[in-house]
């Protein structure tokens, strides 16, 4: 079965020029050091045991956005998480962050679907036993719309899309951008994680699967140790998202 694959039509591509403009939630940023944010995206295991495993020996911790209902699951992106390693991850200082329950493309439900997605997620999180806030959102598939962003404004203290960039005067915490770690794309990746010394800001990057024959939006254990040697190398601070977000409003009150 082919994963699923939002639509994009032209009137889709339309609304998405436009939508970086449109219920915007501006945080201002001013850095005189890279920032970095890692995060998993309705992860298997292979992001934990290649991943966050590997991160903690950087002493850096992670943002899983996290759907509950793919508990358990085995999909393109290989064995999913079980209760046990959310509850292992949160001991290690990892942000769970909310996906949806079921991985649902937001931008064609209802918002009473979309609230309902968002509070059962939070619900199943809660009954295994995360603890933490549920402070952070990703938009599945990257499907944002200004009305989302309008909706879950308020909900959560920072939305995660999948736009390729970085932030380097302000963030728009309705819809932050992120840099996809793919195989495809590590070089590009490492190349901006390089250039981030000179021109400071802060980026966001996400992935899912890490294995040996990874998914097109996964990479190699390899590729990812790249990454995280060029991350090592640039000095950048390297926080979840949430921490990201505080330690940037910590910023302007000093
Ligand atoms: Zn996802």
């Amino acid at each position: 079965m082919q994963p699923y694959a939002p639509s994009n039509t032209l009137v889709d591509k339309i609304s998405r020029r436009l939508r970086p403009l449109r219920n915007t939630r501006k945080l201002a940023i001013k850095l005189d050091k890279p920032l970095i944010s890692i995060s998993f995206d309705d992860f298997p295991v292979t992001a934990i045991t290649n991943g966050s495993d590997v991160m903690e020996q950087y002493g850096w911790r992670a943002t899983f956005y996290t759907c509950a209902g793919l508990e358990g699951i085995t999909n393109h992106h290989g064995q999913h998480f079980r209760a046990e390693h959310l509850l292992k991850l949160q001991a290690a200082g990892h942000e769970i962050a909310g996906h949806t329950l079921d991985h649902q493309d937001c931008s064609v439900l209802s918002d009473d679907a979309v609230l309902t997605q968002i509070e059962k997620n939070k619900a199943r999180l809660c009954d295994i036993g995360i603890t933490q806030s549920i402070d952070g959102f990703a938009y599945p598939f990257g499907a944002a719309t200004a009305p989302l962003k309008k909706l879950l404004s308020h909900k959560f203290e920072a939305i995660r899309g999948i736009k390729t960039g970085q932030h380097t005067h302000s963030a728009d915490l309705n819809e932050l951008k992120s840099c996809g770690v793919y195989s495809s794309t590590i070089d590009n990746v490492i190349a901006r994680i390089n250039a981030l010394p000179a021109a400071p800001a802060w980026l966001t990057l996400f992935t899912h699967d890490i294995c040996d024959a990874p998914s097109p939006w996964g990479c190699t254990p390899a590729e990812f140790l790249r990454v995280l040697d060029a991350i090592a190398a640039s000095r950048a601070d390297v926080l979840p998202v949430r921490e990201a977000v505080h330690f940037l409003r910590g910023q302007h009150d000093q």
